[in-house]
C-alpha cells in the first residue's frame, strides 16, 4: 500500500467544459477520504479515472511509485488492486451470501483453505458471519449492502473506491450503514475515497474532507479543520448549516469575528464588500442583539430551528429550545462568524 497521488487531473469529453480539471489531491494511505461537491461538479469522473474505467486527458494518477494513468497510458482497472463500490450493487440470486463474496476469488483462481479463509474474514468484516449460507432476496437492504461490500473487500484491495454508496438508503439505515464503513476503515487499514454530496455524511465518516466545485479542488483538511475554517463561499455554504451575509468589512478573509465586530458590521459599518458565513449553533435568540423577524420555524423534536430576517432582510438560522411562530419579532446575536 502507499500514497494515491492525483495530480493535475484533467478529464474533457468533448463537450465544451471539462468534467474535471487540474485536479492535484494526495491520499494518504490508510486515509479515509470524503469526496465532497455538488451533483455534476465531476467526482465520479475522478473515481473512475482513479479505478480505471476512464483515462485522464492530462494529470497523473499514481500510487506510490508506480504510475496508474497519464494521458498517454493507462494501466487497466484489474491491475491496479483496487475495488469500486457503486450506488446500485448488484448480488448473484441465485447464489448464497457466501459464494457471492466469494466470487472475486473463483475468478482470480484461489481456492480451498485460503478461499474460505478471506471469505470468512470479508463476511466477519461487515458483521455477515451468521448470514453466509443465505440468499441475497432473504436480506435487508443494508445486509444486502453489505454482502456487496464484503464481495469488494475479499480481495484485500489497497484503494476502496465508494461512489454514493448510499444515497438510495432510508436515514435509519444510512447511520448504520455509515457505522458499517467506519468499522470496516479500521479493520481492513485500506485507503478509501468516499464521494458523497452530503456533507454530514462526509463529516461522520471522513479522516478527510476534500470539497470540490466545476472539476476543481478547493480544500481538503479534516471534517473539523474544514467545520472551523472553510475557504471561500462555496466551502462555506456546503459545510454545515449556516448563511452567508453581506457586509462591508475591512477585515482580511478567513478570519474568525466574534460579536463585538460582528454587530458593527449588521449596523452597516462601512469597509469594502465582504461576505461572512454564520453558522446556525452560532445565532443567540435574546440578549442585547439586533431585532430580527421570524420567517420561518421548523419543529425538530429536541428544539425548533428557525429563519430570522435582520433589519435589512437578509436571512439567518438560529435554534431555540422554545417554540418561536411565524412573525414574532425578537432580537439576535451572532456569537461567532466567519469572514470568506
Ligand atoms: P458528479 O459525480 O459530481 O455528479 P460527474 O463526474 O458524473 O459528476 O460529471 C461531471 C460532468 O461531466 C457533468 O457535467 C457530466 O454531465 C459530465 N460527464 C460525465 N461523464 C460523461 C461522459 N461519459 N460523457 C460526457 N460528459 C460526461
Ligand atoms: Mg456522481
Amino acid at each position: 500500500m502507499a500514497k494515491l497521488i492525483l495530480n493535475r487531473l484533467a478529464k474533457d469529453f468533448g463537450t465544451g467544459r471539462p468534467a474535471v480539471n487540474g485536479f492535484s489531491l494526495d491520499v494518504r494511505e490508510g486515509g479515509f477520504l470524503a469526496l465532497l461537491g455538488p451533483s455534476g461538479c465531476g467526482k465520479t469522473t475522478v473515481l473512475r479515472m482513479v479505478a480505471g474505467f476512464e483515462t485522464p486527458t492530462d494529470g497523473s494518477i499514481h500510487l506510490g511509485e508506480r504510475l496508474l494513468a497519464d494521458a498517454a497510458q493507462s494501466l487497466p482497472p484489474e491491475r491496479r488492486n483496487m475495488a469500486m463500490v457503486f450506488q446500485s450493487y448488484a448480488l448473484w440470486p441465485h447464489m448464497s451470501v457466501a459464494d457471492n463474496v466469494g466470487y472475486p476469488l473463483k475468478v482470480r483462481g484461489i481456492k480451498g483453505d485460503a478461499y474460505r479463509r478471506k471469505v470468512e474474514e470479508a463476511l466477519a468484516a461487515v458483521r455477515l458471519e451468521a448470514y453466509a449460507d443465505r440468499r441475497p432476496a432473504n436480506l435487508s437492504g443494508g445486509q444486502r449492502q453489505r454482502v456487496a461490500l464484503a464481495r469488494c473487500l475479499v480481495t484485500s484491495p489497497d484503494v476502496v473506491l465508494l461512489d454514493e454508496p448510499l444515497a438510495n438508503l432510508d436515514r435509519h439505515l444510512k447511520q448504520e450503514m455509515e457505522e458499517t464503513f467506519r468499522e470496516f476503515h479500521q479493520r481492513s487499514g485500506a485507503t478509501m475515497i468516499y464521494v458523497t454530496h452530503d456533507q454530514s455524511e462526509a463529516m461522520a465518516l471522513a479522516t478527510d474532507v476534500a470539497v470540490m466545485s466545476e472539476g476543481k479542488l478547493l480544500q481538503v483538511a479534516s471534517p473539523a479543520e474544514i467545520y472551523a475554517r472553510p475557504e471561500g463561499r462555496i466551502v462555506g455554504g456546503l459545510i454545515g448549516r449556516g448563511a452567508i451575509l453581506s457586509v462591508n468589512c475591512s477585515m482580511e478573509a478567513n478570519r474568525q469575528l466574534t460579536w463585538d465586530r460582528i454587530a458593527p458590521l449588521l449596523a452597516g459599518a462601512d469597509g469594502p464588500p465582504a461576505e461572512i458565513l454564520v453558522r446556525q449553533e452560532d445565532v443567540m435568540i435574546g440578549g442585547e442583539g439586533v431585532p430580527a423577524r421570524v420567517v420561518s420555524s421548523l419543529y425538530e423534536g429536541e428544539r425548533y430551528a428557525a429563519k430570522l430576517a435582520l433589519a435589512d432582510s437578509q436571512i439567518v438560522r438560529a435554534f431555540s429550545r422554545t417554540p418561536v411562530s411565524v412573525g414574532e419579532s425578537m432580537n439576535v446575536v451572532i456569537r461567532s462568524a466567519w469572514r470568506l
